[in-house]
């Protein structure tokens, strides 16, 4: 028999995701990645999208990659490869930029950019969207809704974060909120300490407490009967990716914090609980909740 701490913790209620991005479009680096330098810097997407893609086919799991635009027109193959593997393809817009910089026509565009691209690829409608660094906003949503889409992934119900967007409307008691007709917020997992809400679905919060405790965590919002939604990206299970010079000591640790030992929680995490892609979850959840 398997000891416990490896048995599978069985639950329909898990949704798995991937940011698929690069390393130098992350929001960390971008004082000293200029965003005209993009074409330049190494691609490394490729190879660390399948590296996932292996753990995932190894763990029979399915996912849903919120695909950048940007990444999907440097590399069509990968896309084309992660939606023959069978996971659900979704946005992450075209270029990265945080929504509440853009202008509504400028992020319009660069949905229209970002969703066209990859619908192109695959011929399959997306319908789901997770906003650069959870910088989700009102107004976006009217757009996303506008261009057919009918999810967003991007909320963290009760957090502070210096580059969170916020939402109207959102019941911090529900995971999953109805927030213009058709159109569901599927919220980022939150572990409530105290009073506090921890963010607490992956990223750097996956890397930087000890993996037992994030697991505990996992289980603990599992067992109170919420549903828990996860993301990574493929640049964190990259220890050898270019270091740069002359970041703030607080974005430098962000990114680069457990960089070396992320593969193998990925893979521990993917073995430890039942995972299902973002849109099936939501289904689902709605099914048995109506
Ligand atoms: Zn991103």
């Amino acid at each position: 028999m398997a000891p416990s701490s490896r048995s599978k913790f069985e639950t329909t209620q898990a949704a798995m995701s991937i940011d698929v991005e690069d390393w130098f479009q992350v929001e960390n680096l971008k004082g000293v990645i200029e965003r005209d330098t993009w074409d330049e810097q190494e691609l490394r997407v490729e190879r660390n999208t399948d590296r996932m893609l292996e753990l995932m086919d190894q763990h029979g799991v399915k996912c849903t990659c919120f695909i950048l635009g940007w990444v999907a027109e440097k590399c069509p193959e990968l896309i084309k490869r992660i939606s023959d593997a069978g996971h659900e393809i979704a946005s992450h817009g075209y270029g990265h930029d945080l929504i509440y910089n853009l202008s509504h026509d400028e992020f319009r565009e660069d949905m229209k950019r970002g969703i066209g691209i990859v619908e192109d690829l695959t011929g399959a409608k997306i319908r789901g969207y997770r906003a650069p660094s959870f910088s989700i906003t009102d107004w976006a949503i009217d757009i996303l809704q506008e261009l057919g889409l009918t999810y967003d992934s991007s909320a963290f119900p009760t957090v502070a974060h210096d580059r969170y967007g916020k939402l109207a409307g959102m019941d911090s008691g529900k995971p999953i909120v109805e927030i213009r007709d058709g159109f569901h917020e599927v919220c980022v997992s939150v572990l409530k300490v105290g009073k506090k809400g921890v963010p607490w679905a992956g990223g750097g919060y996956f890397r930087l407490f000890p993996y037992w405790m994030f697991k505990r965590g996992v289980k603990r919002i599992l067992n109170s009967g919420m549903p828990y939604v996860f993301y990574i990206h493929p640049w964190e299970v990259d220890p050898g990716q270019p270091r740069v010079d002359g970041l703030k000591r607080s974005h430098k640790f962000r990114h680069y914090n457990n960089l070396d030992v992320c593969d193998q929680r990925f893979d521990n995490l993917l073995s430890s609980f039942t995972w299902r892609p973002v849109g099936e979850f939501l289904d689902d959840y709605l099914a048995s909740n109506s």
